[in-house]
């Protein structure tokens, strides 16, 4: 039995994807200098893939780097001045607000209510709260959000980075390591979008993504830092010519542009994920006894869905599903002996899907 995993990154990879391998091997994609021909056609095919299929502006740059850890550092390394300022509710805004910290002058990080919505949480409670939180946007450089918080199961929708965008000079930066791919995203109401390949795009782990505004860039010429192998001007100076600034993931390349040669545009997964999320939802809700762990509705998660338990429900229900050949997320940081998280991403097909609900159901 082929097995099924349902965990939120390294998530389930595209079938297609073991085809690409091969394809990749014979045709010498593996031994290729990063400074030839052969390659800079790859990144420029898969930079040109991934503004069409996922309808990034043509005024926004495209990088990839190694990781979306390590593009939060080039964001606190390249991209803030002073003051880098977080709004946080789980595991990974925390954890990129700690990277940060150790780098810029000044970080700030502000927790938000994980049931709650962040902008009625932070600036519709009380004047005092408000006051804080917008003094803290005029102050700050940067602006990090967590958009999709995969430890925990919840979002900031498209209106919500309008919203503190509104609020602030400050650039906006996002992490949509668990999101991009797979949900329409509003390129325009940020300047950072950062993300890796292990997630939403059904890929295997060992690739970043930068969608960058020009905003970004201007303001990472006028902080100039050339000091880092992963300064955004050196990467943008290369990438500029179709190369990278250092010996690439070439593999993990090809293996994107084939991908995102194969998958519809961000629209119709949209669709599929969002319907798909809604399914999820009123199946543990109607179907079943396990409790979600997001009750507020509108800041439920459509990739991560986290369902909380007993420790030895939780226990049970991994080793039951374990026997069926299918692999849970497990809980993360402070939820990880009461939740366990199911990917909903675009690689996991209907099937496997059928297959995890007669499970739970069954229970
Ligand atoms: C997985 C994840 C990361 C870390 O991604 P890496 O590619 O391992 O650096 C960061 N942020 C969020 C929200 C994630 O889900």
């Amino acid at each position: 039995m082929e097995s099924i995993t349902f965990y939120p990154g390294p998530s389930k990879i595209y079938p297609s994807v073991a085809g690409f391998m091969q394809e990749a091997f014979e045709n010498d994609v593996l031994s290729m200098n990063h400074r030839s021909e052969g390659f800079m056609e790859i990144l420029k095919e898969t930079i040109q893939l991934f503004r069409q299929k996922l309808e990034v502006p043509t005024d926004y740059s495209i990088y990839f780097v190694s990781s979306a850890t390590e593009a939060w550092e080039i964001v606190a390394q390249s991209l803030t001045q002073s003051y880098s300022l977080h709004f946080h509710n789980g595991a990974f805004g925390k954890k990129w607000f700690h990277y940060a910290a150790n780098i810029v002058p000044q970080a700030s990080a502000t927790w938000f209510d994980y049931q709650q919505s962040l902008v009625p949480y932070l600036f519709e409670r009380e004047i005092a709260i408000k006051q804080h939180n917008l003094e803290q946007l005029a102050k700050a450089d940067v602006v990090c959000l967590t958009q999709n918080e995969t430890s925990n199961g919840t979002q900031l929708t498209n209106e919500t980075i309008a919203n503190i965008q509104s609020k602030t000079e400050a650039l906006m930066a996002v992490d949509v390591t668990s999101s991009m791919g797979g949900v329409i995203l509003d390129w325009q109401r940020a300047d950072i979008w950062l993300a890796s390949v292990q997630k939403c795009f059904g890929l295997p782990a060992g690739l970043g993504i930068m969608v960058c505004s020009p905003k970004a860039l201007k303001r990472a010429e006028t902080i100039g830092d050339r000091l880092r192998y992963n300064s955004l001007l050196l990467i943008e100076d290369n990438f500029k010519k179709f190369q990278t600034h250092y010996t690439p993931n070439v593999l993990a390349i090809y293996l994107l542009m084939k991908v995102l040669g194969e998958i519809p545009t961000i629209q119709k997964i949209d669709k599929k994920i969002t319907t798909q999320a809604k399914n999820w939802y009123d199946f543990f809700e109607t179907k079943t006894d396990w409790e979600v762990l997001i009750q507020n509705t509108t800041v439920r998660s459509d990739t991560v869905i986290a369902i909380k338990g007993s420790i030895e429900a939780i226990k049970n229900v991994k080793t039951l599903t374990k026997q069926q050949g299918i692999t849970l997320g497990n809980g993360y940081g402070e939820w990880k002996a009461s939740t366990f998280r199911i990917a909903n991403f675009p690689a996991i097909t209907p099937y496997e899907i059928e297959q995890l609900k007669a499970v739970l159901s069954s229970r």
